[in-house]
């Protein structure tokens, strides 16, 4: 297997993995979805809420900032309190505010961390209050897995998709340049005599070129042996440590099989 690192473009992070089949990479894009643990608001007590939005609509909202850190804690189903919520698997973000101005709007940034949970972007709003409105609450954190819930899901993007592959025919392409307005991704241009596929990758395999081309010079397909995972993260961890993490679950579940098969081997 040959992996290629494209990198981060814009918000997303893509890799390659040539010569092997994609369920293999796609292991790793389910592993991360539903399999990495990271830190996600589990309850909140609401002491004082006087703007317009309900106790639950507020605390869904907290309920859904996207956290990092946890470093230190352990799973509640793993902690001596048995789930019930101690110090060693919860830390605890506090928010207190009392509007100065009509129409204040209350951002995420104002969670204050109490513990090594902290929130990975200050700039989504909560609520938004009138003068003298207040909100007092104490939101408590636990690590937990997207296959619980969707809130501890650490990407809001995660991708498998085959190597996508476009033929131009130029004997029949007469550089209409119809294809070039047609790709949606805009990765088809016309360079001097003739029609460059400028980013492979970003192909989506809609076939609109193929489709608007008068003279059926373009051809797209894929090649299955090929794929990209693109990781869209949601700022719990960077997306190359949501990968590590991803690895370090599979081998654990692989040196369990081994570990089970060692110990039919011996006892047979
Ligand atoms: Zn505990």
């Amino acid at each position: 297997m040959d992996v290629e690192v494209l990198g981060n473009v814009g918000t997303r992070f893509r890799i390659i993995a040539r010569g092997v089949d994609p369920s293999f990479i796609n292991a790793i894009r389910r592993t991360v979805m539903a399999e990495v643990t990271v830190p996600a608001v589990d309850k909140v007590f609401i002491a004082e809420n006087s703007g317009v939005l309900y106790d639950e609509i507020l605390a869904h909202r907290v309920g859904l900032v996207p956290l990092k850190g946890g470093e230190g804690l352990v799973l509640p189903s793993e902690c001596d309190c048995g789930g019930k919520g101690c110090p060693r698997c919860e830390a605890i973000l506090t928010l207190e505010v009392e509007a100065p101005e009509d129409a204040y709007t209350v951002y995420s940034g104002r969670l204050k961390p109490e513990g090594s949970v902290f929130v990975a972007n200050n700039d989504i709003p909560l609520a938004v209050l009138n003068k003298g409105q207040k909100i007092a609450l104490e939101a408590h954190t636990r690590l937990g897995s997207g296959r619980e819930h969707a809130k501890w899901q650490p990407v809001s993007g995660a991708v498998v998709k085959y190597e996508p592959i476009i033929t131009v025919d130029a004997k029949k392409c007469s550089l209409s340049a119809k294809c070039v307005q047609a790709c949606p991704k805009k990765i088809l241009a016309v360079e001097g005599s003739d029609l460059k596929v400028t980013s492979v990758w970003d192909c989506t395999l809609c076939k609109e070129c193929v489709e608007a081309c008068p003279n059926g010079a373009i051809s797209v397909s894929y090649n299955p042996a090929n794929a990209m995972l693109m990781l869209e993260s949601e700022g719990s961890m960077s997306p190359q440590d949501l990968i590590f993490a991803a690895c370090d679950v599979l081998k654990d579940k692989f040196e369990s099989i081994r570990i089970a098969l060692e110990n039919t081997k011996e006892a047979s």
